[in-house]
């Protein structure tokens, strides 16, 4: 084949995927037109994800009906004219690409009319070509309905996902949009329900209580104006206590000049800014609005517009970190501090601090019979039966400690331990036939949990303890509505809840380990653990229930900073010995740290 120019139709859709990716795209560039036309009012409706149609009505400016048409021209736009407005783009859009390209993959509608006419026009374009217009009657602004995205690029739509994977990216962006923007009013709908609706009466507070749900949405702390100490950079936005954080980066937002966009070093300085306040490999909350002259940025970097690039990058780094910490300083709580020291005559008060934490029933839900591995991950919990009761655990007898757990063929299993002490309310130490252990004691009962409850779904029998009283738990809007796909899953891992209104549910009872828990935390564990893996249309249940175990677990183990008795710690090592897997949590942490007896010779300059 020789070399030639494509053909116009081929070399417009091969620019198209550039721009219009998936049905967020879509809606992305559509909502921006509507920003930068000066709307106040915004509606998204999608139908199948944004596939079937995607469907965005604002009260902007319109179209002037003479330039309509124009509009779905590449390289058409009424933003800049000359190559020396690209140094200082003050709207959303300036590539006059985003109509052409949705117009080339789709079948599109434009209703619209402009401000300043008389009467409005609707336009029919499909496949990039014009096939109708028409004057119509319409109040000033413009709708834009894009059905039947990419029904002229089948491998486009191969690899488009599931509806519910496309709809979560549309309600990620607008959002994002409507908290940054809380003058416009925005409203959202797929496939007749109602999703997201915001007043755009300017308070940004009921926005994030809208979208984050009314509690987080409460406690974001608002960075305050006046804190940068260039005059020409401005950060606002809202930022989580140190008390609030999240297992991904998925919670941090940053808008440049009113866009949202992704950078890196920028979600750094973030994070960096709650250094030492949040624990490891947790992320913070956070919403943060750098706005600075628009010559100071290049946005016109990516087709998408999704990255920017600064003048002065450092300027702006420290600008946000410091923003951010001054923030998060100023309400940040003071350090606990830890008992380190045991004595007798402090065992009581720190028994009642206990009794205190665990009214009644304990975390510490450690089986009381050890007879053998098997038994003891596979019996029946009874009730509250199986909870040790604090008092009146019985000291192991060290032989008890040793016999329980038969060694398994091939397995790495624990020596016999004897415990010796806590460290640092974190670890346990213990001696063994070749020298000293420490055994992280959250990380070792987390295996612990995660093993037993693991067999007793397989057997389809956790244990479920009903709440006294039924709790209603209000969750992010957007994303809140997903847990009611899984609610018998989490029924089958003893969380029984029901919807009681729009990502609000009703929670009646809490897995067997987890009385102690708030069923708030408890499901907003559970969304994230739906969140952490690759979505795939396929996964297994199996994979997915995993997973939420594995979250239940870590929310039920025994924290770092508890106090545990000696015969709790006895207790949590042997059922460690009896799981599969001792050596490590259920995330690969490992659970024990050893110190040979030859190491700590050395250190004393014995020769052992
Ligand atoms: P760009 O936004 O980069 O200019 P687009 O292809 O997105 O390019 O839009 C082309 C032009 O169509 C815009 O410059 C604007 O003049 C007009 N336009 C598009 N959407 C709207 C809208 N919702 N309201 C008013 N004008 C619009
Ligand atoms: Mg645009």
């Amino acid at each position: 084949m020789g070399i030639h120019l494509l053909p116009e139709d081929v070399a417009s859709r091969i620019a198209a995927g550039e721009v219009v990716e998936r049905p967020a795209s879509v809606v992305k560039e559509l909502v921006e037109n509507s920003l930068d036309a000066g709307a106040s009012r915004i509606e998204v409706e999608t139908r199948d994800g944004g596939v079937a149609l995607v469907r965005v009505r604002d009260d902007g400016e319109g179209i002037p009906s003479a330039e309509a048409a124009l509009a779905f021209r590449r390289h058409a736009t009424s933003k800049l004219t000359t190559a020396a407005d690209l140094e200082r783009i003050r709207t959303l859009g300036f590539r006059g690409e985003a109509l052409a390209s949705i117009a080339a993959v789709s079948c599109v509608t434009c209703t619209t009319r402009y401000l300043e006419e008389e009467i409005g026009i609707r336009l029919r374009i499909e496949g990039g070509s014009l096939v109708s217009r028409a004057p119509v009657g319409r109040p000033p602004g413009t709708e834009l309905v894009v059905e039947d995205l990419f029904y002229n690029v089948p491998a486009r739509r191969k690899f488009l996902h599931t509806a519910r994977t496309e709809r979560r990216h549309i309600d990620a962006f607008l959002t994002r949009y409507a908290i940054a923007y809380p003058t416009v009013a925005f409203l959202l709908v797929h496939d007749g329900r109602e999703i997201l609706r915001t007043a755009g009466t300017g308070n940004a507070r009921e926005t994030l209580a809208a979208v984050y749900g009314p509690d987080l949405g409460r406690s974001l702390l608002e960075i305050p104006p006046d804190l940068t100490e260039q005059q020409d950079i401005r950060i606002t936005g809202f930022v989580g206590p140190p008390t609030v954080h999240r297992a991904n980066r998925g919670y941090m937002t940053l808008f440049v000049n009113g866009r949202w966009i992704e950078d890196v070093r920028l979600s750094y300085a973030i994070v960096q800014a709650y250094h030492t306040l949040l624990p490891v490999k947790r992320y913070p909350v956070a919403f943060v609005m750098v706005n600075l002259p628009s010559e100071a940025v290049d946005v016109n970097v990516h087709p998408a517009k999704a990255e920017v690039r600064f003048r002065d990058p450092d300027t702006v780094f420290r600008a946000v970190q410091r923003a951010v910490r001054t923030t998060v300083i100023g309400t940040a709580p003071a350090a606990h501090t830890w008992t380190t020291e045991r004595s007798p005559t402090e065992t009581q008060t720190q028994r009642e601090r206990l009794a205190q934490l665990q009214p009644a029933q304990s975390p510490l839900t450690f089986a009381p019979t050890h007879a053998s591995p098997a038994a003891s991950s596979l019996g029946p919990p009874q009730g509250g039966a199986t909870d040790i009761h604090l008092q009146d655990a019985s000291p192991p007898s060290p032989r008890e400690a040793t016999t329980s757990s038969p060694p398994r063929q091939g397995l790495p299993a624990l020596p016999p331990l004897r415990v010796i002490g806590q460290l640092a309310t974190l670890y346990i130490i213990a001696e063994g036939p070749d020298g000293l252990y420490l055994i992280d004691q959250h990380a070792a009962h987390e295996r612990v949990l995660y093993e037993r409850m693991r067999a007793q779904a397989l057997r389809g029998d956790i244990g479920s303890q009903p709440l006294l009283q039924p709790v209603v738990v209000s969750l992010p809007q957007t994303t809140g509505e997903r847990l009611a796909e899984v609610l018998p899953l989490l029924k089958h891992l003893g969380l029984e809840a029901e919807v009681f209104g729009p990502a609000t549910y009703l929670v009646r009872t809490v897995p067997a380990h987890m009385t102690h828990t708030d069923p708030a935390s408890l499901l907003t564990d559970m969304l994230e653990a739906l969140d952490e893996g690759p979505e795939s249309p396929n996964m297994i249940q199996t994979e997915l229930e995993e997973r939420l175990i594995r979250r239940i677990c870590k929310r039920a183990a025994v924290k770092a900073g508890q106090v545990l008795s000696q015969e709790e710690m006895a207790r949590l090592i042997r059922d460690l010995e009896a799981t599969e897997n001792p050596r490590t949590c259920p995330h690969g942490r490992p659970t024990i740290v050893q110190i040979p007896t030859a190491a700590l010779a050395r250190q004393f300059n014995r020769d052992s």
